[in-house]
């Protein structure tokens, strides 16, 4: 089949490097003239790796990343450096770290020659019909696959929900040059409307993320001053991980995910994957895993898929895909407010509710997130 996908971010780069494996013929279009990603770290779960694996971009992903967080005793901690939760090496041996900037230039070396077109605006058709406008030039295809992201075009022009929500929060993110302060410590630190992230990456450095409530369009004159006076007094080594991360490679994001979720990831000869159908806060870390498992689902449904039988394979994409990530955007968006919380009282309670809750009902919730199997009964329409 020809397929056209719209947007080069990991979504977008996974489903054409699985789709052109299995022989389809896909151009892949992006807006921004280089296929480098904005970001910093990225960590992926076990459900990322079997829909990569499923797909044979398993060991193309390894290959970039480690389970150095797997080492370290991780969970959640107070500022003070108390352990709310703490979770045993052994509890995390399946996540994986990343950059992701490694990651997109993996993807981008799987992909056919020629087939990454940079710096194309590209426009969807409003009826769903599997046609692009690349630049002013039409292009026409058997199936259109909308990887946008959150502020997705395709979404707005097929009808399927447009709106999108400020979460409350701002992030920040940035790469410490050096892991020797970890102490064989890593995990998030709660504290009231302010949070920070310690996941060390396989070349020894460290990303971290900080978190807090504050209204949307606010900006830095000096980021990494900003955070030092912000987390002044939380345990270390969060000072030092900031000092150690230059001012100008700080990112800082506001958080949004979709207000309502799409009725359908489906509008015709089109789909939506990745954030684009499900943009969810990152409080759970799987919009990236979700973008992925998207791909590989796609992937494996169109196998042996024609003119007759794709419209029976998109519903059941959509079948497939939409209760799992409508899941995950409510549990995100639920575990960012709990997060989030600014009001001492309430931050007590759910620091005690933390401390009570036995490690294995923790460690039970992200079993159940990280589960993912290929589409099952795949021979029969
Ligand atoms: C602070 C933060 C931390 C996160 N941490 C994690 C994590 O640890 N693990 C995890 O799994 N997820 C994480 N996520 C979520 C993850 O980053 C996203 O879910 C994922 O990157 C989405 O990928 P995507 O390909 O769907 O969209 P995007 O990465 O947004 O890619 C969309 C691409 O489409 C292009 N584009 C848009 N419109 C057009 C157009 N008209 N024509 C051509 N190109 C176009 C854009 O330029 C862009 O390159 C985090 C997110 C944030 C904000």
């Amino acid at each position: 089949m020809r397929i056209g996908i719209i947007g080069a971010g990991i979504g977008g780069l996974v489903a054409t490097a699985a789709l052109q494996a299995d022989g389809h013929e896909v151009a892949i279009y992006e807006r921004r003239n280089d296929a480098g990603s904005i970001g910093a770290g990225l960590t992926l779960f076990s459900n990322a790796f079997a829909a990569l694996d499923a797909i044979g971009l398993g060991d193309t992903v390894r290959a970039v990343s480690s389970t150095a967080i797997g080492r370290l005793r991780s969970g959640q901690r107070q500022p003070s450096g108390r352990w709310l939760v703490s979770l045993p090496p052994s509890e995390t041996p399946t996540v994986r770290s990343l950059l992701r900037a490694n990651l997109h230039h993996a993807l981008v070396n799987r992909l056919e020659p020629d087939s990454l077109r940079l710096s194309c605006s590209v426009c969807a058709s409003a009826d769903g019909s599997p046609v692009l406008n690349v630049n002013g030039r039409e292009e026409r295809f058997d199936l259109v696959v909308a990887a946008d992201g959150i502020r997705s075009d395709a979404r707005t022009q097929w009808g399927l929900n447009r709106e999108i929500r400020y979460a409350g929060y701002t992030a920040w993110r940035g790469i410490s040059a050096s892991s020797g302060h970890l102490a064989d410590e890593a995990g998030e630190t709660w504290g009231r409307g302010a949070r920070f992230g310690i996941v060390p990456l396989p070349d020894e450095r460290v990303y971290w993320f900080a978190t807090r409530t504050t209204p949307p369009g606010g900006t830095d004159a000096n980021a990494r001053d900003t955070l030092l006076r912000l987390f002044d007094s939380w345990h270390a080594p969060i000072s030092d991980l900031i000092e150690a991360t230059a001012p100008d490679a700080i990112l800082r994001h506001d958080i949004y995910d979709l207000a309502d979720f799409p009725t359908s990831f489906v509008h015709h000869r089109g789909v939506l994957i990745g954030d684009a159908a499900h943009a969810m806060t990152p409080d759970l870390g799987q919009g990236a895993g979700q973008a992925i498992e998207d791909a590989a689902t796609l992937t494996l449904l169109l196998r042996g898929a024609d003119q007759r039988t794709l419209d029976g394979r998109l519903a059941r994409f959509d079948s497939l895909r939409r209760p799992r990530t409508r899941g995950m955007w409510r549990q995100s968006r639920l575990t960012g407010r709990v997060a989030q919380i600014t009001n001492p009282a309430a931050s007590k309670l759910r620091d005690l509710g933390l401390r009570a809750a036995p490690s294995s009902l923790m460690a039970n919730a992200m079993a159940g997130l990280q589960r993912w199997e290929p589409p099952k009964h795949l021979g029969r329409w």
